[in-house]
């Protein structure tokens, strides 16, 4: 079975280049123009990836990607000409898994999707088969690595996004450790000119909303001022 991708992008000519990289690469590809089609594409279709252009003619990019993450974890990469900061920022804070500018390179387009997928499956890319299983509980919640799931009490299943989940799998794996910031964002990013120390706060703070009781009074990732995070919770 091959992935479905859904490649959002109004440029026609940039939309059938992306195309025909993707159905050589063996995806399959649907593709839409604007942010109506973009949401009547995925309430028709199955996707299991989308990219997602951000100047669109109806709808900024980074809106609809809010739109979509606030119903699901459907892994989605930013493929744009903004270059700015702060619209990589917003992206990422938003919960999109991937950022890449325009021009692109298309093989690390390809690979990056393969990366995605393979970690949305538990399995398939190198990566992926690599990392051990390992299970971790604290506080009610159980963290399972190998198969990327993070489940609340009750057996309530949380969505993560690919960097909040390494960012909390590398505090679990070091409990009551300070971890500086360059350390997790070596732990969350393979991009070399991600936005350092805000990003990881950006992080942070979206981890706690999902599990801690009171986000603004963290028990479970605690600050250590001037150092970085602390995994404070017990881990078992
Ligand atoms: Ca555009």
């Amino acid at each position: 079975m091959s992935n479905h991708l859904l490649i959002v992008e109004d440029d026609e000519l940039v939309q059938s280049l992306l195309a025909a990289y993707m159905q050589n690469a063996g995806f399959n590809v649907s593709l839409a123009a604007n942010g109506k089609e973009m949401l009547a594409c995925i309430d028709s279709e199955t996707i299991d990836l989308v990219l997602l252009d951000l100047g669109l003619p109806d709808e900024d990019g980074l809106v609809l990607a809010r739109q979509v993450r606030a119903r699901s974890s459907l892994p989605i990469i930013v493929v744009t000409a903004r270059k700015d900061q702060k619209d990589r920022l917003a992206a990422l804070e938003i919960g999109a898994d991937d950022y890449l500018t325009k021009p692109f390179d298309p093989e690390e387009l390809v690979l990056r999707v393969r990366n995605i997928l393979g970690r949305a499956e538990g399995g398939g890319s190198d990566e992926a088969l690599r990392e051990k299983t390992e299970f971790f509980q604290f506080e009610g919640w159980s963290l399972d690595t190998g198969g990327h799931n993070l489940s609340g009490p009750g057996d309530r299943k949380i969505e993560l996004t690919r960097a909040e989940f390494n960012l909390l799998a590398a505090l679990v794996k070091a409990p009551n450790r300070v971890l500086s910031r360059d350390y997790l964002l070596d732990a969350v990013s393979q991009d070399s000119d991600a936005p350092t120390d805000r990003l990881i706060d950006v992080l942070v703070s979206r981890v706690r909303k999902k599990i801690e009781k009171n986000p603004k009074k963290p028990t479970i990732i605690t600050t250590v001022i001037g150092c970085g995070y602390k995994f404070s919770a017990k881990v078992t």
